[in-house]
């Protein structure tokens, strides 16, 4: 049909993948055996989150250099705000900058339980980011507006002011509902946004966890989605695999078609899903 031609069109797309640092030794299996995976396709990046917990550092920063080292495919760690003082901060980039890094997912992280304000937002550290290096930034953006922001034009004003302060893309949030992404990216281009706005796909694997993950971020699960895994709680994975991997599909035909040229994988260190993606999408490596 007319959007599965138009996909056998498509030409430069780009992607990129997002891991988070292995807290086990089974885990950190999974995450080698994924980046291994993913590399040939030739990323754009691969990126690292980065928890406000004592030691993530570290770990974020040895699985970027690792990452880099291994295959060679630009790494790039999350910094977060939120846990440190400036100078921490102004620090931690010199020494990313010094050891070759040019890429920073800068994010205000959420805030400690208890606490209601901070005095460093996301923009403020893309300023602090660029003063040390002229480093390329991507920042956080929601479709569906941040849970703590009062409206959606508030938190739309404040994308604008991560660009302003330097960022050159906007990785979203993950979401289902496609045209509600795309109304989004129109809204940001009326308000003057100057941003790659880079849809964040998360390949569902796990129905449950999926529904407790989209409660505190806001984001909304359409009824669809819940029909599609009924009953499969208890099924193996290879049948929630192929149902995940199809609801992801769809998404990124009707994205592509609309223009998007890079997609954002949140693959949870999993490759299965991601790298079928984006065989379909024609990034072959
Ligand atoms: P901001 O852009 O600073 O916005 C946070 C909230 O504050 C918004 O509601 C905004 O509207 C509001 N706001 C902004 N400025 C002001 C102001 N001056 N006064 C009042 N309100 C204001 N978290 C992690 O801990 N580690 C990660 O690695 C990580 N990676 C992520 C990657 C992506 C792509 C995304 C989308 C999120 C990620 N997060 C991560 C989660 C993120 O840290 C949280 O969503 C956090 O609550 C907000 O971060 P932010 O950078 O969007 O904050």
């Amino acid at each position: 049909d007319a959007l599965n031609q138009s996909l056998s069109e498509l030409r430069d797309i780009n992607v990129s993948f997002e891991f988070f640092p292995p807290k086990s030794e089974k885990m950190e299996q999974t995450l080698w055996k994924s980046v291994e995976r993913l590399a040939p396709l030739k990323p754009s990046y691969m990126s690292v989150t980065y928890g406000a917990n004592s030691g993530e550092r570290d770990r974020t920063h040895d699985v970027v250099k690792r990452i880099h080292q291994q295959t060679g495919v630009d790494a790039v760690p999350h910094l977060t705000c939120v846990d440190a003082t400036p100078d921490e901060l102004r620090q931690i980039a010199q020494d990313y900058w010094n050891s070759g890094i040019r890429r920073i997912v800068a994010l205000r992280g959420d805030l400690p339980p208890g606490t209601e304000k901070t005095d460093m937002y996301a923009a403020d550290l893309v300023s602090l980011l660029k003063d040390v290096a002229d480093f390329d930034i991507s920042v956080a953006a929601y479709p569906e507006k941040h849970p703590e922001a009062p409206n959606a034009q508030f938190d739309l004003l404040n994308l604008k002011r991560k660009a302003e302060a330097g960022a050159s893309e906007a990785i979203t949030q993950f979401f289902f509902d496609t045209s509600m992404f795309l109304r989004f990216r129109d809204r940001a281009a009326a308000a003057g946004i100057d941003l790659d706005i880079v849809p964040g796909i998360l390949p569902v694997t796990n129905y449950q966890t999926l529904v407790k993950f989209a409660g505190f971020t806001n984001v909304h699960v359409p009824a669809y989605l819940h029909r599609l895994f009924e009953g499969l709680d208890d099924d193996d994975q290879a049948t929630r695999n192929l149902i995940g991997a199809n609801i992801a599909m769809d998404m990124v035909k009707v994205l592509a078609k609309e223009g998007v040229k890079h997609f954002h994988f949140y693959t949870l260190n999993r490759s299965e899903l991601s790298y079928a993606i984006c065989h379909m999408l024609g990034v072959r490596g």
